[in-house]
């Protein structure tokens, strides 16, 4: 995500972060680069434009020129400006007040509809809603059927909705199904075309004038970076949307839709789609992305997932045993559990500051480690588990036999697990603290 731009817009602030003094000229050249950086990304034009004499005007200020560190001040700007761009705060769905609270997803078909639609009932059940689905693209039962998956999968349920029934009808007796099954949020996945055409239209503001929804979001795939803000523009002057989803945040797309959709249409990006699990799903802070985009990592994003992975009681546990150096490789295991929780490694680690993609790519991180890991852990009896101490030669043989791993899988777990617990005691000392002194403000 925002590869490209970072490693561009990285590159002129270390230049400018390279001079004592800043001339008017400099701050002018490095920020016809910021330009030609954020048109490349595929930002509106208008758009950069307009953040670029916002940011020149702020950049070419007196305290600006005459501060002790000129560049680091303007990557400042730069940041203000970015997240001003994107809407500032983080704007959280809206539930209105009637019960139960309907949001109504609408996009063209491929967008990603019917996946948010999932993610996005994970996501609110997650923060104690009771989400309900409800399939009315009946135009497609494979549509109905994917939706019907998706809500088995992780225990949401489903209005059984059918190819012959009208979308208006599905959608009032879906009100109905709602409150008898206990749920307060319906999620209706509304039929998508493939392109935007009159009937789609008018059938989206019959099911609007009929249920009344708290909050209209446009689904669009962020890879069709300037079309999906011509397709929000769209869907607004029809509807009146209530905010964005963008999808497909974690393909190559190139940002320029996610910088450019809240300037341009004045709704803001609520959510953004990092990938096809039902957990890809992160709202969306101006803020943080701006952060992410210059380069500074995205730390806080990263506290919310280990925090919500990590069982507080069960931490304090380990804590506890770590001190008393009783941290077994049961817990070990506990620990790689919880990690694993929070997506993959590799994904955690790009939110952290300074990691860019060449980095990563070069890292030697296999999510399929972590299975080995289990299973060589799964063949050691109670007694070794709890002391690693008496794992010599033909225990070794033993567990990789029974694990399907070989001696020196087992041996590289013994010593990641010794370094891990000193990696533990150290974390513990400084705790969410010393993640939090790594943010760049
Ligand atoms: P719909 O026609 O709008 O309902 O689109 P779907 O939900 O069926 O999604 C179309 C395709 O995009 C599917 O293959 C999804 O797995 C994929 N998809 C949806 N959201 C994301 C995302 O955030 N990242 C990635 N990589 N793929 C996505």
């Amino acid at each position: 995500m925002f590869d490209n731009l970072s490693d561009k817009l990285n590159a002129v602030f270390k230049k400018l972060k390279g001079r004592g003094t800043l001339t008017e000229k400099n701050i002018e050249e490095g920020l016809k680069q910021v330009r030609l950086a954020l048109l490349e990304a595929d930002v509106n034009y208008r758009v950069a434009k307009k953040v670029i004499s916002d940011i020149k005007e702020r950049a070419l200020g007196q305290d600006v020129m005459d501060s002790l560190t000129p560049g680091q001040q303007i990557v400042k700007i730069v940041y203000d400006e970015f997240t001003t761009m994107m809407g500032d705060e983080h704007e959280a769905l809206n539930f209105g007040g009637a019960t139960p609270a309907s949001i109504m997803l609408v996009g063209l078909q491929g967008s990603g509809k019917t996946t948010t639609a999932g993610k996005l009932a994970l996501f609110l059940r997650k923060n104690g809603r009771k989400p309900y689905l409800v399939p009315v693209d009946v135009y497609r039962p494979a549509a109905i059927e994917q939706l019907q998956k998706l809500g088995s999968q992780i225990g949401v349920p489903v209005f059984p909705s059918t190819a012959q029934m009208a979308p208006v009808d599905i959608c009032t007796e879906a009100v109905r199904s709602a409150i008898n099954e206990g749920c307060d949020t319906l999620l209706i996945d509304t039929a998508g075309r493939l392109h935007i055409d009159e009937e789609l239209m008018a059938e989206l503001e019959a099911i609007k004038k009929s249920i009344k929804p708290s909050e209209i979001l446009l689904v669009a795939d962020a890879m069709t970076g300037q079309d999906a803000v011509n397709i929000a523009e769209s869907f607004d002057k029809r509807l009146n949307l209530g905010g964005v989803i963008l999808s497909k945040m974690d393909g190559d797309a190139r940002g320029g839709a996610a910088l450019s959709i809240k300037a341009v249409t004045g709704k803001p990006l609520k959510f953004i789609g990092v990938g096809e699990k039902t957990t890809a799903l992160e709202p969306f802070y101006p803020d943080r992305m701006a952060s992410r985009i210059l380069g500074m990592g995205d730390t806080l994003s990263f506290i919310e997932k280990a925090q919500e992975a990590v069982d507080i009681k069960k931490a304090e546990e380990l804590e506890k045993k770590l001190r008393k150096n009783q941290f077994t490789l049961e817990d070990f295991m506990d620990q790689i559990s919880s990690v694993r929780k929070m997506g993959s490694i590799k994904e955690l680690i790009g939110m952290l500051p300074g990691i860019n993609k060449k980095q990563l790519a070069g890292m030697n991180i296999d999510d399929r480690e972590f299975v080995r890991i289990e299973a060589i852990i799964n063949s050691m009896t109670p007694q070794e588990r709890r002391d690693h101490a008496i794992i010599k030669g033909s225990r070794k043989k033993r567990i990789a036999m029974g694990s399907g791993t070989t001696v020196q899988d087992v041996n590289k777990l013994l010593k990641s697990y010794t370094q891990a617990m000193k990696v533990v005691k150290k974390f513990n000392k400084g705790g969410l603290r010393s993640l939090k002194n790594m943010l760049p403000f």
